[in-house]
């Protein structure tokens, strides 16, 4: 999958997950302030930047091969979240605002590893690298364990985004 189909990816995701959000809030539309415009436009961002973030590991080339267990895993998404979600209670204010910006973040980033789900083959960069040789020698796991590997990281991920967009709520009810 390349840069344009995870952009798309993420632009699907970002709207799914906001109509789901606002059909279960229960939200009076008509009441709506500014701040709902202001999240929305930011988690735009955050989610693409998300459904991106995997493949840069292409820029990191020398010390990350491409779909390294790093960045294609919860690895990274949960340590850039993890602050945001211990201080959680501590956030007020204006600071209330990046918890869902993070939650769009990890959605994104969840998309990019569901749509490496269907690669044309198998085979080659489409494998999960890990950084030790595996019995053939190479450095990637079988296609098997690739799949599952980018299957669970997602949901996990996923998993993460919907517990965080569910803190959001006290923010913006
Ligand atoms: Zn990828």
């Amino acid at each position: 999958m390349h840069r344009k189909g995870h952009l798309l990816g993420a632009t699907s995701a970002w709207t799914v997950t906001i109509v789901l959000y606002y059909f279960f809030s229960g939200v009076d539309f008509t009441s709506l302030d500014v701040k709902h415009s202001v999240w929305m436009i930011l988690s735009f961002f955050a989610c693409h930047f998300g459904a991106q973030l995997p493949d840069y590991d292409v820029l990191w080339k020398k010390f990350l091969p491409h779909r390294n267990v790093l960045t294609h895993s919860f690895i990274l998404p949960i340590l850039f979240t993890l602050p945001v979600y211990i201080t959680r209670k501590d956030l007020t204010g204006d600071f209330v605002f990046l918890v869902p910006i993070f939650a769009m973040y990890l959605i994104g980033h969840a998309s990019h590893l569901f749509l490496d789900l269907g690669p044309n083959k198998w085979e080659g960069t489409a494998l999960i690298h890990i950084f030790w040789r595996n019995e053939e020698g190479r450095k990637t796991m079988p296609p098997t364990s690739s799949f599952l590997f980018l299957l669970i990281n997602g949901l996990i991920i996923l998993a993460g985004g919907i517990i965080l967009l569910f803190f959001f709520s006290r923010w913006v009810f």
